[in-house]
């Protein structure tokens, strides 16, 4: 059996989406900066989908150019990494010609952001990141305490990618509206699978990544609330109202519109449909001694389950798995080379030696029942196996160590 269970790294392109990438790069190959009628037509499609996005977010846009300081903003970016990183340096190079150089953010966001923040610090900004509970939810009253007069940015993402808790971003966002510092959140994780209200989140800024949510790779997002500074990253043409230069990817912003359109409509399907599949093999995997959940059971993504096994090293599980014809992730920054256990698996409480034996699966509508019973049968035999050669594990076994879960 082949079971795809990485949804969270990538989602298989929505045939609806491919569709309209193949109409579109086929009918409106125009540039839209071209004043001919065909690229005018094409215009029109970016405009449009960009107006689909938008009426999904909630974010109010206006077409005129000469207006645009008095509405949202919504430029497509090459994906989420871009749009994270054009919102904290934006944020970051207005605050520091206020003189303000502090940013919070927490200690699990993807690297898109911490790598963001870890260069500022370079550039003299003081990056505060707030620590998560065990549970994997960050606790408003901390960033609230860490918010100062020098504050010029504050970014916690919406949903984890490795372990897919759900952050407190509605009330951060009203601190940070009361406090008036800038709020951006990585809504990489979340766009598409949970409803996501740039007014209702009080967010200033937010990423979205098609990807993630069936549309083509290499396309995203960027909402920027008016008033909002935005500074391109990329110089050149005028496209994005001058946000972000290169000759728009046309066929696969229209795609995205509609692989977004689709998500939200059967949403809230889709999230009861997934989140049985999850609890069902939550369950299955929890049978697996000296097993756990990593991150809070229910304030998470509908498809992700993420798993620490003791005695096990995470690569290995991976390998035996994807022999068994599963594709899964362990949930961690380790690369091939680097055998540094996830960042956010340590934010939480793990251990090293825990940390390391971590699988992430991650659902989504596309997989069954009977993919869950074959997760949950593969994952148990292949720990076992991995188990009968482990040094750990024979330690664990003979007492000279001792179980931590
Ligand atoms: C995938 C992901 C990103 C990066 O998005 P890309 O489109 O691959 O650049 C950023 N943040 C989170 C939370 C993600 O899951």
């Amino acid at each position: 059996m082949q079971v795809y269970a990485d949804n969270a790294a990538t989602a298989k392109i929505r045939p609806s989406a491919l569709q309209t990438y193949i109409t579109t790069a086929t009918e409106f190959f125009g540039n839209p900066s071209s004043l001919h009628e065909v690229g005018q037509a094409a215009k029109e499609v970016l405009e449009q989908s960009r107006a689909s996005i938008a009426s999904v977010l909630n974010c109010k846009l206006k077409d005129d150019i000469d207006k645009e300081k008095d509405y949202d903003r919504l430029i497509f970016t090459s994906g989420g990494s871009e749009a994270d990183n054009q919102a904290i340096f934006s944020a970051a190079k207005f605050g520091a010609k206020k003189g303000k150089k502090k940013i919070i953010s927490t200690a699990i966001e993807h690297h898109a952001v911490l790598h963001a923040l870890e260069q500022l610090k370079t550039q003299g900004f003081e990056i505060v990141l707030v620590p998560v509970g065990t549970d994997g939810i960050v606790s408003v009253n901390e960033i609230e305490k860490a918010i100062d007069e020098n504050t010029c940015l504050v970014s916690v993402m919406l949903a984890n990618n490795e372990i897919g808790t759900i952050q407190p971003v509605a009330e951060i966002g009203a601190i940070c509206k009361s406090k008036k510092v800038l709020f951006h959140t990585d809504a990489v994780q979340a766009v598409g699978h949970i409803p996501v209200d740039v007014n209702a989140l009080n967010v200033d800024y937010l990423a979205l990544s098609a990807h993630k949510f069936g549309g083509p790779r290499g396309i995203g997002a960027l909402y920027a609330r008016k008033g909002a500074p935005l500074f391109p990253l990329i110089e050149g043409g005028a496209q994005e109202r001058g946000k972000r230069a290169g000759t728009e990817n046309l066929p696969a912003v229209a795609a995205t519109a509609t692989a977004l359109t689709e998500a939200v409509t059967s949403l809230k399907e889709t999230a009861e449909k997934v989140t049985a599949l999850r609890e069902k093999l939550i369950d299955g995997l929890l049978k697996i001694p000296h097993s756990a959940l990593n991150g809070d059971r229910n304030k998470r993504l509908a498809g992700n389950v993420s798993f620490c096994f003791e005695g096990i090293e995470g690569e290995s599980l991976l390998l035996y798995l994807s022999d068994m014809g599963v594709s899964a992730s362990s949930g961690s920054a380790c690369t091939s080379g680097s055998l540094d256990p996830s960042h956010v698996l340590l934010a939480i409480g793990r251990v090293h030696d825990v940390a390391h034996g971590s699988l992430r699966l991650t659902l989504n509508e596309d997989n069954t029942e009977e993919e869950v019973d074959y997760l949950i049968q593969a994952v148990a035999e292949v720990v076992q196996k991995i188990r009968g050669f482990s040094p750990v594990w024979r330690d664990l076994q003979s007492g000279k160590r001792n179980y931590i879960l």
